[in-house]
């Protein structure tokens, strides 16, 4: 028996019970520790993105193994790991070519004969998996290929926050962009994700790293984190400023909010050949686009989702850099919480004023 927020109908979790199934072959059990609070949990709670329900939500978590089915190679009980919702397959054309994280990891879900990985206590119906992980529980039944083991010294509140967050803002930086030292990176909106990729720009060695957000207490934040510059998006005269500070426009701008503005603004600051990348889930009617005088100006525009992440060698890396003093959690982990005040803190991320809420479990 585990304890769980459940999305029983678009609005808000209530707290209930559920019991996990044992693993399948490939399948590994988890004591939950911690998870984050993450914007795409509340796309889900609100209804904007859609989903079959009851569902467990939460997928930034970090846990230790209980359990490992006959086939498991990658991690043993006792292991320390962080979930990824990247569940990659291994053998399609995105995982063979590098690019794992555009994997939709059909291999990876509970083989259709098996019965459901989650169910009421009770055992009186199934309860919806959401991105495989399912982590505002205190148990998680995944696929090996979601989860990947990390150093036991390292934190598991901090360490959470590395699955969803970190994971794709650190990526953003690394293994989207490529950005080369000197270079010019801003982000628009200094969330979790946003100040990831800020902490990551400085790690990469970014010049100038320009932090743009409507809240001062977030650009404060992102100042501690390495943006050498600070914007307020809500200004007339915002755009101007960037373009001073940056010479003629950024090497790299990145989206963090999921704004139609903040994209567009993302595309608007570029300098000749530069590239905007969009990481917030933006409402599905929203499109961001290129004009005529910006292709001709070499200007790009990509998604990378989830930090376009090879999360088995990028997770542990990020682990050696909060080791080593150079990737700063501790400033953007604003509060751990109890499972039972999840709704508080979604209600706070809506407010807009908090870095990272965590849960933890005991
Ligand atoms: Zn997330
Ligand atoms: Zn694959």
């Amino acid at each position: 028996m585990a304890k769980a927020a459940i999305l029983e109908s678009v609005g808000g979790l209530t707290i209930g019970e559920v019991e996990l199934a044992d693993p399948g072959p490939h399948e590994v059990l988890i004591d939950t520790k911690a998870c984050g609070l993450c914007h795409s949990d509340l796309h889900f709670i609100e209804g904007a993105y859609p989903h079959p329900l009851p569902a467990i939500p939460g997928h930034e978590a970090a846990g230790v193994v209980r359990a490992v089915g006959s086939e498991v190679k990658t991690v043993k009980p006792g292991d320390h790991v962080v979930s990824c919702l990247s569940a990659f397959c291994g053998h399609c054309e995105f995982c063979v070519t590098g690019r794992m994280a555009l994997c939709l990891g059909a291999d990876t879900r509970r083989a259709p004969d098996a019965p459901p990985r989650i169910m009421r206590a009770d055992g009186s119906a199934p309860v919806g998996q959401m991105l495989n992980l399912s982590a505002f529980c205190e148990q998680m039944l995944i696929h090996e290929h979601a989860c990947v083991a990390i150093d036991k010294a390292m934190p598991l509140d901090r360490a959470a926050v590395i699955g969803c967050a970190v994971t794709t803002g650190a990526g953003t930086i690394f293994n989207a962009c490529k950005v080369v030292p000197g270079e010019t990176v801003a982000v628009v909106g200094c969330g979790g994700v946003g100040l990831a990729a800020i902490n990551a720009a400085k790690i990469a060695g970014a010049g100038k790293v320009i932090a743009i957000d409507p809240i001062a207490e977030k650009r404060d934040l992102a100042q501690v984190l390495g943006a050498t510059h600070a914007v307020d998006a809500m200004t007339d005269d915002a755009v101007d400023q960037i373009m001073k500070i940056s010479g003629g426009g950024v090497h790299h701008a990145i989206e963090a909010v999921g704004r139609q503005a903040s994209a567009d603004l993302a595309v608007k600051i570029l300098r000749r050949g530069g590239t905007a990348t969009i990481l917030g889930m933006m409402p599905l009617d929203c499109k961001v686009g290129l004009g005529a005088l910006d292709l001709l100006g070499g200007k790009k525009l990509q998604g990378a989702i989830m930090g376009m992440n090879h999360f088995p060698v990028d997770l542990p890396r990020l682990v050696d850099f909060y080791m080593r003093g150079l990737l700063d959690l501790d400033t953007i982990i604003a509060e751990r919480i109890p499972l039972e005040k999840i709704n508080e803190g979604f209600e706070k991320m809506k407010g807009g004023h908090s870095a990272r809420s965590v849960v933890v479990f005991d």
